[in-house]
């Protein structure tokens, strides 16, 4: 397991049911906040019994990763050292293995011959985590991931701190250590432990982004600190991929933290600047990142994942993928690919996919899902295609929808219309 390293920090909750006036407070992992996932939940006024504490320690205590990330460096070294033949990766326990480690692992899947080209490329070694709403990693097809690493270096940047984002961290470092003259470095920061057996303590921080916590304290901390120290021509920009269940406002105030950790390193002149960003996220969450992130816009760049059979590219044939870049940088200068069909748009100064039409009314290239989306006047503004207004509701809706309103917003998304079970989150109509 990773992720619940508790004693990890924790975060309040607030959880209401329909008879109680006021939510009852608890206690989760800020990890895992779903209750299944984490043994760690607590009601903010609940007594633990000793019983409780001893049980959550021994939990802790076996779910403790094991070797820590200096030995998994060392363990590392070692490996490279090894013969290809004597190269094994369990699968099993997702682990690097030295030769006299064979044994404990008798009865388990082994990958063998690990090639130093498949330790540069972790991500494709591991298996992705899969849990739905804490922990499921969404890797960029390379086509993606190619198209942000190229855009980085076109703006000039040379440091990339990757959070959450390990297919790029390992594009950056794949690319340095075979091309000398390729100067751009990474520093991945991820609550994925397992990527602690490929990269040193200078090149990945284990961190969890809900809470901004950095589980190697100090030493880590200073690292990224470090790492964040802008020397001229080595300007750094930050990219992010959260999990997508992850809360708009847990997130914000990480990626606040890890900009006022940048700010106080020493620049010379640009104090009063934002660290440069992309937060990679669907575009239903635009309103909840721009009230945190007001600088922000959403690019109309669909970004595209391997194992995700939805979010895949719209050529293929499959449906068109939600997530899209979020930046503080001038939308213009953020150049998207016109073979895949995005122009640039003179009026908004920005570039748009192919069925993003400038409407003259709403005076912007409206559509957020690279449909071609219509003017509603009554709502005035402009909807998605398949919505219609509807006079019971007084805004557009699909046909088909019911007319009842729910009065709180959904426990996921915040907005107002629809309960949890049917965020558009998860259906994508
Ligand atoms: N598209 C990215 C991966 C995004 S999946 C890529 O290809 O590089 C989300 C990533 O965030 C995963 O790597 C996952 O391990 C990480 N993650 C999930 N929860 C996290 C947390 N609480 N703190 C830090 N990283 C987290
Ligand atoms: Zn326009
Ligand atoms: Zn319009
Ligand atoms: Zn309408
Ligand atoms: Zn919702």
């Amino acid at each position: 397991g990773n992720g619940c390293a508790s004693p990890g920090p924790t975060l309040l909750f607030v959880k209401t049911s329909r008879a109680e006036e006021q939510g009852r407070r608890f206690y989760a992992c800020s990890a895992c906040r779903d209750r299944k996932d984490c043994s760690f939940f607590q009601w903010e006024d609940e007594k633990v019994s000793e019983a409780r504490l001893a049980a959550r320690e021994e939990y802790n205590r076996n779910h403790q990763p094991s070797f820590t990330h200096r030995q998994n460096a060392e363990r590392l070294k070692n490996f490279i050292l090894l013969p290809l033949s004597q190269r094994k990766f369990c699968q099993d326990c997702q682990q690097l293995l030295l030769p006299a480690e064979w044994q404990e692992h008798s009865g388990h899947q082994f990958q063998c011959d690990i090639s130093t080209a498949q330790l540069k490329t972790p991500s494709q070694l591991l298996y992705p985590l899969e849990n739905k709403k804490t922990n499921a990693q969404y890797l960029f097809a390379d086509r993606s991931c190619q198209f942000l690493l190229d855009l980085i270096i076109a703006l000039g940047f040379r440091r990339v701190l990757s959070v959450g984002t390990p297919r790029l961290h390992e594009m950056i470092q794949s690319k340095a250590s075979q091309d000398k003259d390729f100067s751009v470095r990474s520093l991945l920061l991820d609550i994925d432990f397992r990527y602690s057996q490929f990269y040193t303590e200078d090149e990945f921080c284990h961190y969890n982004m809900f809470n901004h916590y950095f589980f190697g304290g100090e030493a880590a901390q200073e690292t990224c600190q470090q790492f964040l120290y802008q020397d001229t021509g080595e300007r750094v920009i930050m990219v992010t991929d959260p999990p997508f269940g992850g809360l708009v406002e847990a997130l914000a105030s990480s990626f606040k933290k890890l900009m006022t950790m940048w700010r106080e390193t020493e620049k010379e002149g640009d104090n009063n600047q934002e660290m440069p960003m992309f937060w990679i996220f669907p575009y239903f969450f635009e309103s909840r990142i721009l009230e945190f992130f007001p600088s922000f816009s959403m690019m109309d760049y669909q970004v595209d994942y391997d194992n995700h059979a939805l979010y895949k590219h719209g050529k293929t044939g499959r449906r068109q993928s939600p997530v899209r870049i979020f930046t503080n940088i001038t939308p213009r200068r953020v150049v998207l690919p016109i073979e895949e069909g995005y122009r640039f748009c003179t009026i908004c100064q920005r570039y748009v996919s192919s069925g993003n039409q400038h409407c003259e009314i709403c005076n912007s290239c409206t559509s957020k899902d690279g449909r071609r989306w219509k003017h509603c006047a009554l709502c005035n503004k402009c909807v998605k295609p398949s919505w219609i207004h509807c006079d019971k509701c007084n805004c557009c809706a699909l046909q088909d929808h019911s007319c009842e309103r729910t009065d709180a917003g959904c426990f996921v998304c915040g907005k107002a219309g629809h309960k949890r079970s049917t965020c558009p989150r998860l259906s994508l109509a």
